[in-house]
Formats: C-alpha cells, structure tokens, sequence
C-alpha cells in the first residue's frame, strides 16, 4: 500500500515539503528552496504538486541539482520521487464535470 500526498498549489507544496525536511537535504544548512526532483517540465498538471517530488534545499545545492542533473542526489530519494509520479500518472481520473473554457 502507497500512501501519497500531493499538495493543491505550489504554496502548500512548499510549506509540505519543508516540513517534512526542514534544513537541505544534502548538508543539513537550512533549506531556502524547494526543488523539483522530477523538473516540472516533465509532469503533467496532476503531478506538479507531488509532495515526495520535492526536496528542501540550501541555495547552493539547489544550484548543483540543476547543474548535474540531481546526480549529486541520494538514489533512494531518486526512485522515491519518480515511483510516486508513476502512480498518479498511471491513476485513470473521471470527468464528472466539463471544465469551463476560458
Ligand atoms: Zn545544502
Ligand atoms: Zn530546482
């Protein structure tokens, strides 16, 4: 059993992601940033606001994050975004209403 949380906007996808890990993840600075593991480029909108796709980081490591393509982060915290993504990309969602076209 997956138990997932997904945030309804970027402002309580931040405030989940740094409670759950208050200071950066990879020197235990204090974290400023909250990074997508997954970049939001690759998602689809019902994936954007995955709480295990976000990691709290100091500045600096954010910077070498996007540098190296997250290679100077844990595997673990890797496959943990990436399973969480594959789920609710792989959830079938109903249309019970017909969204309104701006
Ligand atoms: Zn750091
Ligand atoms: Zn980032």
């Amino acid at each position: 059993m997956i138990t997932l949380n997904i945030a309804k906007n970027a402002s309580e996808w931040r405030r989940e992601v740094f409670a759950d890990e208050p200071s950066c993840a990879l020197c235990g600075e204090r974290a400023t940033e909250s990074h997508h593991i997954v970049y939001r480029s690759h998602l689809s909108p019902r994936a954007l606001w995955i709480v295990e796709n976000g990691i709290a980081l100091c500045k600096k490591h954010h910077d070498e994050c996007h540098a190296t393509h997250n290679a100077i982060l844990p595997k673990a915290r890797l496959r943990a975004a990436v399973d969480a993504i594959n789920c609710v990309e792989s959830i079938p969602v109903k249309h019970f209403t017909k969204g309104r076209t701006a």
